[in-house]
């Protein structure tokens, strides 16, 4: 702690905001911004990355820049920063010609610290020449994986910063976001085009969140028995639609729980108040969209449970994320239904003036991605952690379904792997898992019967078993390496480890699901 940043960084910390000490990761990541070495920073959310730039702005003479794409956060940001006694404004749309006339005799006159811009506004040229002529000290990028398609948030008109470091050459510009895998870290620091960047990476792993996975089938029932083994305590339930939304939140009323319902179809101040009480305990369990979430800080939510998919496993780590930020036991629970999966395939897919097909195909790719954690049947924690390029470091986290042994798997494996996999082989490895699943299962679609497969051994293999679980088995061996998915179209193929199973070598795991004629359509997702 004797080097002379650190020192000088530590006294600004405790002046301005208080704290005596760095979160992890962050006093590299401020060097950096001294140092004024390009850098990109990745943090899980609530991990500090505001600060990672706001405190050495306080320190270094000159302004900060940092865009930022939400409006609300920016002015958030503003007025804690001037609580602390820090000069700092944002520009946007929101501001009467009054307040901008302050905000850029601010950035003339040298008495600003930092200001906030909106990328769209940033780029206009007549920021950019204002920029240009002023003493900027950094260039922050909030959000920063918005500039990259290969992220679960692209926004077109984040490309356009490519321009900074024409305009201001010789500043340090900083990338902060709390997903990138690392494709995506790569692809910001090259399309921002940042020379020779510090990459800073934070730990993914929340070691007091317990994941669990099950079947969505009996929805409702499931929801309620987390609600009630946290009877009093704060969870969110998030859905897709804001009908199931509505639909959910008066079911667990009528179960008792203390539940409100949360989506952007509701009025401005029946949603205040709702958030607000949340935050007080007086509401226990919310059921949202996705729109909650954004810029909340319970500490104390005790359970997530995603009664519908998420979108991608950057925004499960966010949003189940949410949970226990206290750092005490807190347990995240995924309903997954592959008729949520359809949904979704169907809203990315429908025509949209942002899409292009890049974007497409990367929302499939993260779509998928869910899928396979949702049906692997490996350690939760080291799969989330491994999507996010990290390596976990122990076998048994003692703290996901799979690891705890709560699974319900099949007796006998292997054998059930090798018939699936061996229809894959006798398919000479053409087709996708749809076909695949119907010709095991027996089908007798006209495909199939004009192909003559219906005359291979492997044929009606699977007859017994519903074909949604055979799907599910197929991804399960997806997930485990033994099967591949290849090309546009996801044609299966065997991998190394795929024709060494039937040989009879491996250990696959693959789960059990409810029998036939069980209650498992009850209460399931009827969308
Ligand atoms: P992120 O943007 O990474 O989600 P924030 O920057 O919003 O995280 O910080 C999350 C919370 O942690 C904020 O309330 C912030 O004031 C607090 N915080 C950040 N750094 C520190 C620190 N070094 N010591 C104590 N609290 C901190
Ligand atoms: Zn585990």
């Amino acid at each position: 702690m004797n080097d002379p940043h650190t020192k000088a960084l530590s006294e600004v910390l405790e002046r301005y905001w208080g704290y005596d000490d760095f979160r992890p990761l962050q006093r590299e990541a401020m060097t950096a911004v001294i140092d004024g070495r390009d850098s990109v920073v990745v943090l899980p959310t609530g991990g500090g990355k505001s600060l990672c730039f706001q405190a050495p702005a306080v320190a270094m003479g000159g302004m900060a820049l940092v865009v930022s794409p939400l409006i609300a956060l920016m002015k958030d940001q503003v007025d804690t920063l001037r609580n602390c006694g820090v000069p700092a404004a944002y520009l946007n749309s929101t501001l009467s010609a009054e307040e901008r006339r302050e905000v850029l005799d601010g950035v003339k006159d040298g008495s600003l610290k930092l200001l906030y811009v909106a990328p769209e506004r940033l780029l206009l040229d007549g920021t950019l020449t204002l920029l240009a002529n002023a003493n900027v000290s950094l260039a922050a990028i909030d959000e920063a994986h918005c500039i990259s398609s290969w992220g679960h948030d692209f926004r077109p008109e984040y490309r356009g910063l490519a321009r900074l470091k024409e305009v201001l050459p010789d500043i340090g510009i900083h990338a902060y976001t709390a997903t990138a895998t690392e494709a995506v870290r790569e692809d910001i620091a090259k399309q921002l085009g940042l020379r020779n960047p510090e990459f800073l990476v934070g730990s993914f792993d929340r070691p007091n969140l317990t994941y669990r996975v099950l079947p969505a089938a009996g929805k409702l029932g499931r929801i309620a028995e987390v609600a009630k083994r946290h009877a009093g305590e704060s969870g969110i339930v998030y859905c897709i639609s804001r009908k199931e939304v509505e639909k959910t939140a008066a079911a667990l009323v009528g179960l008792g729980v203390k539940a409100a319902p949360y989506h952007a179809g509701l009025a401005d101040d029946k949603r205040r108040r709702t958030q607000e009480d949340f935050l007080n305990d007086r509401v226990e369990v919310i059921v949202a969209t996705v729109a909650f979430g954004m810029g909340i800080d319970k500490p104390d939510v005790r359970f997530v449970v995603h009664a519908g998919m998420p979108k991608s496993l950057e925004a499960y780590q966010q949003e189940a994320g949410r949970a226990g930020r206290d750092g005490l036991p807190a347990e995240c629970l995924l309903l997954f239904s592959r008729g949520d999966a359809m949904t979704w395939k169907r809203i990315i897919e429908s025509p949209n003036d942002e899409s292009s097909p890049e974007s497409i195909a990367a929302a499939l790719r993260a779509l998928d991605g869910v899928s396979g954690y949702a049906g692997g049947v490996t350690c939760r924690h080291a799969a989330l952690v491994e999507h996010f390029g990290q390596a976990l470091g122990s076998d048994d986290c003692g703290a996901c379904d799979v690891c705890l042994s709560e699974l319900d798997l099949v007796d006998e494996p292997l054998v059930l792997a090798q018939k699936i996999i061996s229809c894959v082989a006798r398919l000479e490895q053409r087709f996708g898992a749809d076909y695949t699943c119907k010709v095991l299962a027996g089908s007798s679609e006209e495909r199939i019967i004009a192909s003559g497969h219906d005359r291979l051994s492997t044929y009606g293999l699977l007859k017994d078993c519903r074909t949604s679980d055979i799907r599910g088995w197929v991804e399960q061996l997806v997930a485990q390496g033994f099967l591949v998915k290849a090309g546009e179209y996801g044609v299966l193929h065997l991998t190394p480890k795929g024709l060494a199973l039937l040989k009879g070598e491996g250990n696959p795991r693959l789960l059990k699901t409810a029998p036939k004629s069980g209650k498992s359509s009850a209460g399931g997702g009827s969308r």
